[in-house]
């Protein structure tokens, strides 16, 4: 599923249709692209953000459109049509004023394409945890600490707490900050969180600046990420000191670590 890198990734590419109008909707699957978008339009493109793993749509008229992508949804920018790339996997195609148009395409139908206006979009991120890359250290680890029976990997992934962060780049962090995804919180020293705190920014930047990890399936505007190749743990075999990899099952999710540079 696309993090907090993959979502930014694609935030930043969209940002050449703000400033644009939608000027016509065709929607092709009714379950991903919410139908009421066509009942506001045509409607400007002012600003396009990330909250989380959502993309939101700031538009004229005092509306958004709140984008998650799920497991497989993506985008095309189409500026004139040579060829039908855009057509596979297709949910909504967003005409704009200049003859271009952008897609929203998604392989498992899970993403979605909701109409929201002010007060909606509010209220829904109020529910929502923190950026890690705008939290303080002392701030994050005041946070994480009133939990401290939960487990520290599941809480890293607990979007209530800490919005963008899933199984990849929880395991990463972990991994680098040398903290066992076993531990509660209460185990973990503020030393080793503060060094979570940092290795966690760390790695994110790190794999905004590689355009996001792709191991199944995500693509961006332009191709593919790079971070795969930097991965220390998670789907390697090996960490980055030649050290076997462990692999257990927490909350549900698969996780590996390294039992010697982990405790
Ligand atoms: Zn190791």
């Amino acid at each position: 599923m696309p993090e907090l890198p993959e979502v930014e990734t694609v935030v930043i590419q969209l940002q050449r249709v703000v400033g644009k109008k939608i000027a016509t909707l065709e929607i092709k699957d009714r379950k991903v692209i919410d139908s009421r978008i066509r009942n506001i339009l045509p409607v400007t493109i002012n600003g396009i953000y990330r909250k989380g793993k959502f993309i939101v749509f700031k538009l004229s008229k005092k509306q958004f459109l709140l984008v998650h992508l799920r497991m497989t949804g993506h985008f095309h920018y189409v500026k004139s049509e040579i060829s039908g790339d855009y057509k596979k996997y297709l949910a909504g195609k967003f005409n704009l004023d200049d003859g271009s148009f952008f897609t929203y395409n998604t392989i498992r139908r899970f993403g979605t394409v909701r109409l929201m206006d002010a007060k909606e979009v509010n209220e829904y991120f109020a529910k929502q945890g923190v950026e890690p890359l705008e939290i303080s250290s002392r701030h994050f680890i005041n946070l994480i600490k009133k939990y401290p029976g939960a487990n520290i990997k599941n809480k890293l992934l607990d979007q209530k707490m800490v919005m963008g962060i899933g199984n990849i780049y929880a395991q990463e962090a972990l991994y680098h900050a040398k903290v066992h995804p076993k531990r509660k919180i209460a185990e973990v020293s503020d030393a080793s969180l503060g060094l979570l705190h940092r290795e966690m920014q760390r790695i994110l930047r790190l794999a905004i600046k590689n355009n996001g990890t792709t191991v199944d399936n995500y693509s961006h505007l332009d191709g593919k990420g790079d971070f795969q190749n930097l991965l220390a743990v998670y789907q390697q075999k090996k960490c980055p000191r030649e050290h076997e990899i462990q692999r257990i099952v927490i909350g549900g999710r698969g996780t590996n670590y390294c039992s010697k540079c982990q405790s």
